[in-house]
């Protein structure tokens, strides 16, 4: 069975695993990055927490001692389902099963110009860019020549009060207590502002009611301005407006405000449903079709227990990978009638606000927690899932030595690898 799988994130990843070293079955792994990325961690490598290298992993060393899956960079362009084939940058490839992982990107909503000058962070490169901006913002803030231009450089507006959102602003609230007054001695550091812009009336709206209600006023001790039932309408790349009227001056927006799955080209349009999804089948099969599958963010399964769909996340398209590979292997071991439904079973979601702060809900025994011990399990988790050993020691000694100095030593502002101000 010749297997292909678009997108080494965290479904395709799970799916190739599962199935190497499987008899039968010949998997060609393709993403258009030669590494795999940890998204939940986007924010600290963003705000000079941690090295890109430490989240992002190169998908060739996993494959090492493995025979049956080969991994190519490229992109694919489109599906030609009825020759079972697809192109790519590099070339054709035949197949006889089609895994599309190709996950979500930062939704703009159609405003081209929010995109344009607007910082999202929906990749390794997106977090690297960002992080640059925000030294380089710092660097002009010296030079600024009028209050004006100060201002607008001492003022970061984040959009989306969603976990992203929220992890971002309490992180840069924490380089303003703890970092940037050090760094930039020159400037008066109680004047810059930091405002999360969140369209519904509470942040992380997704989770508990005490989540959301702590979360803000976590926020809001770290000096962050949350506004809820606001929404961002326009941004030039220095004048923010509201949908309450009102405008702010800022050189940096960041965008955290919704994703829309990367929908590749020859999927039926009438399949393709809210936020960009493909509808599949409980088996992850894309509707209408024999051999094509669509598994993580990307899949959109209506089950009697999520008749809206699964929320988008790691622990979603990590189960759908693993139940899918059991299903192929059954398929290719002559046992079809074996096939598994896919069942999402949620042991909990947290977020992280800043130093001692997070939020957990834990569905059974129902239950949340809040503060350090939060803090602890969210750091725990995150440790565990990230892939290899050395990411793992290296996340943690990073940790504890920001832990007990305050401070990180990731602020280069390495020009090369950057596009100043747009
Ligand atoms: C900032 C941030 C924080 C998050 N925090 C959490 C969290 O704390 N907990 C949680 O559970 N979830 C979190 N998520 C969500 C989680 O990361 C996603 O649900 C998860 O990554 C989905 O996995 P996936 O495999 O479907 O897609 P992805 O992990 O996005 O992988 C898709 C892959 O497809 C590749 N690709 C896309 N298009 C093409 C193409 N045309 N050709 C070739 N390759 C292509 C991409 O390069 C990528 O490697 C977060 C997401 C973000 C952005």
């Amino acid at each position: 069975m010749r297997v292909i799988i678009i997108g080494c994130g965290f479904a395709g990843l799970r799916l190739a695993r599962s199935l190497a070293k499987q008899e039968g079955i010949d998997v060609l792994l393709i993403d258009k990055n030669n590494y795999h990325q940890f998204q939940p961690l986007f924010y600290q490598v963003a705000t000079a927490g941690l090295d890109a290298s430490n989240i992002s992993f190169p998908v060739r060393k996993v494959f090492q001692k493995v025979n049956n899956v080969r991994f190519r960079v490229t992109s694919l362009q489109q599906i030609i389902s009825a020759e079972n084939k697809i192109i790519t940058d590099i070339g054709d490839f035949s197949y006889d099963v089609l895994v599309i992982a190709t996950g979500a990107t930062t939704n703009f909503f159609g405003n081209e110009k929010i995109q344009q000058s607007s910082f999202p962070m929906k990749s390794t490169a997106e977090a690297l860019a960002l992080r640059h901006h925000i030294i380089e913002n710092f660097e002009r803030a010296l030079i600024a020549k009028t209050d004006e231009e100060l201002q607008a450089r001492m003022t970061v507006v984040v959009v989306g009060g969603g976990p992203t959102g929220v992890e971002l602003s309490g992180a840069i609230a924490e380089m303003r207590k703890y970092i940037l007054p050090k760094d930039y001695p020159e400037l008066d550091f109680s004047k810059m502002k930091i405002l999360l812009v969140e369209g519904s009336s509470e942040t992380l709206g997704a989770m508990s009611e005490k989540s959301s209600e702590q979360s803000c006023k976590y926020l809001t001790a770290l000096g962050v301005t949350v506004k809820t039932k606001t929404v961002v309408k326009d941004y030039d790349g220095t004048t923010v407006t509201l949908s309450t009227g009102e405008t702010l001056q800022t050189k940096t927006l960041l965008w955290a405000a919704g994703v829309k799955g990367n929908v590749p080209e020859g999927i039926d349009a009438s399949l393709i449903v809210k936020g960009n999804r493909i509808k599949v089948d409980r088996y992850n099969k894309v509707i209408g079709t024999e051999n094509i599958y669509a598994i993580g963010d990307i899949a959109y399964m209506e089950t009697p227990k999520y008749p809206h769909g699964h929320p988008q996340l790691a622990n979603v398209a990590i189960n759908q990978g693993k139940n899918l590979a059991v299903n192929l292997k059954h398929q290719v071991n002559g046992n079809k009638h074996l096939q598994n439904e896919f069942e999402y079973h949620d042991k909990g979601t947290m977020a992280t606000v800043g130093r001692n702060l997070a939020v957990v809900d834990i569905p059974k025994p129902k239950l949340h927690l809040g503060g350090w011990i939060a803090w602890v399990i969210w750091m725990s988790v995150h440790i565990v899932l990230i892939l290899g050993v050395k990411n793992r020691l290296q996340i943690f000694i990073n940790w504890l030595y920001k832990y007990f100095t305050y401070d990180q030593n990731l602020r280069l502002l390495i020009r090369g690898s950057y596009q100043p101000e747009k």
